[in-house]
């Protein structure tokens, strides 16, 4: 299609969709350094990475998080693809992360998995600071573990990612959602305790609540959470098993010195969760306090059609850690090593090769192919922040020697052209 500019017609510009963002070349990198370190961390820890695919069937998300759940009531981006199937675009990770373990029958080769991945989950909730449409988020999941020690530990390997990147400020929150066991129980009372406060309750949650109340225990709704100071808590009604498991977690974590909160108000909005959940808090983020959240989900390997399988994960919010990840620019500003000035058009011809052959090895290079003069190019140069600059004109092509100059010290030195690429990197390194 060819699309006719007239003069003087008013050309509108299209702009991104409300709650989506770009992420510009200068956060990237504070992106990257998180991913890098989380992708250490995570192999460090025995996890193998698993790419999702970000488009599944709304069955999956609908059965495994909950028909009656926010997520799946109001927030998911489905739609009907040309053929009429139901689709929808992942508002979370761990779901299809089950169904690809039972797809593939990861259990046969070994029932303990353990997996991460990164990516953009997308929910349509009301955007604001920390609260996006399309986030990021990272994922660890592991299949085939009921021990309480893994629970313990997984809640160490969040903390350490955190202290590695220098977020200090913060504290995990645990609680236990108990079993199918003891949930029935916990369900009655808290059904009795919700019939006493029908009036205070939001019409989602009039809704709900006999058929799920537990969701209203994490409706976002002011006069929902207001009611619900002395709801019953699960921690109040786990069975025995469930009781003694919980304690072991919490043993386990004062023993590889964790510190942590028991919050017994803590339910998370997905229907799957069991046993231990927990959310990572943070003090530097106003509203949006929880930079992760993960917990048990005992059950949700069979709900999905797999063999009966315990599971545990997590999820770290990207977007919202960018904000509070306190590291010095370096760590993670990109660098230009080498800056080349070539000055007329038989440098640039000459530079052009060394140009390539530098940046084929381990030095990051930018060649300028302007017209520019040497103040021109120098402050370009600086403007990149580059280490070095080289420097050629036809000067220095007829002496078979280049300049190269150190932009912290501003030293000088003249390489011989014979060799170059080697000098150079000899150099600066
Ligand atoms: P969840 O999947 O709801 O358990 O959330 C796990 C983490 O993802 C949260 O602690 C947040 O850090 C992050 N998160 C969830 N929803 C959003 C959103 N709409 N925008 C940005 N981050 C989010």
């Amino acid at each position: 299609m060819i699309v006719e500019i007239r003069k003087g017609l008013d050309i509108q510009m299209i702009n991104l969709i409300r709650g989506f963002k770009d992420i510009l070349p200068e956060e990237a990198g504070i992106w990257q350094h998180i991913e890098k370190t989380a992708r250490m961390i995570f192999e460090d820890f025995g996890f193998s990475e698993i790419r999702l695919p970000i488009l599944e069937r709304t069955d999956l998300f609908s059965r495994s998080i909950g028909e009656d759940t926010d997520i799946v009531e109001k927030e998911m981006y489905t739609f009907s693809d040309r053929k009429g199937d139901l689709i929808t675009l992942r508002p979370e990770a761990t779901a299809s992360a089950v169904r690809s373990y039972i797809q593939h029958k990861l259990y046969a080769v070994d029932p303990i998995q353990k997996l991460y991945t990164i990516g953009p989950m997308f929910r349509r909730e009301r955007p604001q600071k920390g609260r996006y449409r399309q986030f990021y988020q990272m994922n660890a999941e592991i299949f085939g573990i009921d021990s309480p020690y893994i629970d313990a530990q997984l809640i160490y390997v969040l903390m350490v990612f955190f202290l590695r990147l220098n977020v200090t400020d913060i504290s995990p929150h645990i609680n236990s959602l108990g079993c199918l066991e003891c949930r029935p129980k916990f369900k009655d009372a808290l059904l009795a305790f919700l019939s006493g406060k029908t009036d205070q309750l939001c019409t989602d949650c009039k809704r709900r609540k006999d058929k799920n109340p537990l969701r209203v225990l994490d409706c976002k709704v002011l006069s929902c959470q207001e009611s619900l100071d002395d709801a019953p808590a699960t921690l109040d009604h786990l069975c025995d098993k469930c009781q003694s498991h919980f304690e072991k977690v919490k043993y386990i974590l004062e023993k590889i010195n964790v510190e942590f909160v028991v919050d017994k108000r803590l339910v998370r909005g997905l229907d799957y969760y069991t046993r231990t959940t927990f959310e990572i808090q943070t003090g530097s983020l106003g509203a949006q306090s929880a930079v992760a959240g993960g917990g048990r989900y005992d059950n949700l390997v069979k709900i999905l059609g797999g063999p009966d399988t315990p599971a545990i994960g997590f999820a770290i919010g990207l977007d919202r850690l960018v904000e509070i990840v306190d590291l010095k620019k370096d760590v993670y500003e990109k660098r230009l090593n080498v800056f080349i000035a070539a000055l007329g058009e038989r440098s640039r011809e000459a530079a052009i090769e060394w140009a390539c052959a530098l940046g084929n090895t381990d030095v990051s290079v930018e060649i300028d192919f302007s017209e520019r003069s040497l103040k021109g190019l120098m402050k370009r140069a600086d403007r990149l922040k580059a280490e070095f600059v080289l420097i050629v004109g036809d000067k220095e092509l007829e002496e078979k020697s280049v300049l190269l100059r150190n932009m912290k010290t501003k030293e000088q030195v003249s390489l011989p052209i014979e060799g170059i690429v080697e000098h150079i990197r000899k150099s600066i390194s």
